[in-house]
């Protein structure tokens, strides 16, 4: 699992343990202060007992000491105890509302409170109607006998609230503890997830730190080592130039040393073949006439071998012109070929590019020449068509001809490679080999798409933009090399 996942799912658990403990912790709060309560309730209803124990004890303090003087003075704690008797009775009632032990009790002593203060109502109105009366408290068995009764009941719902006292200040101290706990786990559970989290987080930081580190050190090598390699490359690409230049320059002066002493065989051969024809027999004559003939294709050979090597060592600087120009001139120089041959030629108007305009002018007079050449039984036609592709122009020389194996579409623009016997097509095989030079020269490519029986299309691309300044230069390097023509 990816450590942004495992971070998220253990975040997810921590937060659900931490609600958890969090919502526990809650309920155990809750719980105490539930029972915090009771123990108050419980201590206020005992409170209640007392007093109203407490009210008829001040009540009858007062009646007595009235009963003895005659002196209404003494009855002050009478009247200050009488309003709250019944109305504690009544607290009591509601605030045992819930149990129903102490409110049989409850039921048990409001009478005998409601008889007693009736009593001692009663017994104040009858001395103070006879003033004159000799001081005595009256022996009231009944009267006594119902304080006790009182006593006993408030005791009995005293004791049963001490008992329920007992329990609740068990459950409140219990409740407490778990609180407590619950707290003190619910801190130290987020505490350790918070350590947890941290070492976790770190540790992956600091893998994470190594293995950029790492990543770092290795592009660091291997920016040495492309660097390294260019470095060769360029190396080895200036040293392939400089081989291909003076393989250039050795083809060129070859051929072009090679052409006198070959007119110098060919001429002396012609020469002996006319002066002694006479002395000669047929033999001898025949031998002359292969001669001749070898030196005289060997001179074509030559001459070809030198156009081609001059594509590279004789080209001209690059100019901006138009193609549609250096086409009309093409044609011009083929008029001929295409009246004789009673060739239909179509055309695209054609883009201005910067080339050489001799050369671009071979290559298209070598590209609609061959369309002619090769044609089949049916009056030959030529389509010349453009579209732009990216950053180049793609101009495409199509005809109706005999076509090409597929096999064959690499190999014809290989020098000196024909697939026709010089007497079925007349040539050398050195056109489109020229056509490839030129095409390269101006950064291009050049290709065909053909099949036996359904003509061919010959593809060649030009840069929209200038060709490459490098190819350029080396160009003009070995012009200046080779400047001997
Ligand atoms: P050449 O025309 O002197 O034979 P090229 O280099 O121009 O030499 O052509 C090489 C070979 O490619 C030709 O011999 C021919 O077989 C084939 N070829 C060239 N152009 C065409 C074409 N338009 N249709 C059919 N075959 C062609």
């Amino acid at each position: 699992m990816a450590f942004h996942r495992k971070l998220i799912a253990g975040i997810a658990v921590a937060f659900a343990l931490l609600i958890s403990v969090e919502a526990i912790s809650y309920r155990s709060v809750l719980q105490n202060e539930n029972d915090r309560q009771w123990v108050t309730h419980t201590h206020l209803v005992i409170e209640k007992l007392d007093a109203v124990l407490s009210n008829l004890i001040d009540a009858e303090t007062g009646q007595r000491a009235f009963l003895l003087t005659g002196d209404r003075l003494f009855l002050d704690p009478y009247v200050a105890a009488l309003p709250f008797v019944q109305k504690n009775v009544q607290d009591l009632q509601e605030l045992t509302a819930d149990n129903p032990i102490q409110q049989r009790s409850l039921q048990r002593l409001k009478p005998l409170v409601s008889a007693k203060l009736d009593y001692l109502r009663d017994s104040i109105d009858n001395r103070g109607r006879q003033p004159d009366l000799r001081p005595s408290v009256p022996l009231d068995r009944i009267e006594k006998g119902r304080m006790d009764e009182i006593r006993s009941v408030l005791a009995d719902m005293k004791s049963e609230e001490q008992s329920l006292l007992a329990v609740r200040a068990k459950e409140l101290t219990e409740t407490g503890a778990k609180t407590k706990s619950a707290i003190v786990l619910g801190h130290s559970l987020a505490l350790f997830l918070l350590i947890f989290a941290g070492v976790v987080t770190f540790k992956e930081m600091a893998h994470r730190r190594a293995a950029e580190e790492h990543i770092q050190k290795l592009n660091a090598d291997l920016e040495k080592r492309v660097a390294e390699r260019t470095a060769q490359l360029a190396k080895y690409s200036e040293e392939l130039q400089r081989s291909n230049i003076e393989l250039q320059q050795f083809a060129y002066v070859a051929s072009h040393d090679l052409q006198e002493p070959l007119r110098m065989v060919a001429s002396f051969t012609q020469l002996l073949a006319k002066r002694y024809k006479e002395k000669l027999d047929d033999d001898a004559r025949t031998f002359i006439a292969y001669a001749v003939d070898g030196a005289t294709r060997m001179q074509t050979l030559i001459s070809d071998l030198l156009s081609y090597s001059r594509v590279g060592s004789q080209g001209r600087a690059f100019e901006r012109i138009s193609c549609d120009q250096v086409l009309d001139r093409v044609l011009s120089n083929l008029k001929l070929l295409i009246a004789e041959s009673g060739a239909a030629i179509t055309r695209q108007p054609l883009p201005d590019v910067l080339a050489d305009p001799q050369q671009l002018g071979q290559l298209f007079q070598n590209l609609i020449a061959n369309a002619i050449k090769f044609r089949g039984e049916i009056a030959p036609r030529v389509d010349i068509t453009v579209s732009q592709n990216r950053e180049e122009w793609e101009i495409v020389v199509r005809d109706n001809g005999i076509g090409i194996a597929p096999e064959h579409a690499e190999r014809i623009f290989i020098i000196f490679q024909r697939l026709h016997t010089r007497t079925e097509y007349p040539g050398t095989g050195i056109g489109l080999a020229v056509c490839k030079k030129i095409v390269e020269r101006h950064g291009g490519r050049i290709w065909v798409q053909a099949s036996p029986g359904e003509g061919s299309a010959f593809y060649f691309t030009i840069p929209v933009t200038a060709a490459r300044e490098g190819q350029e230069s080396a160009h003009h390097e070995l012009r200046t090399a080779v400047s001997t023509d």
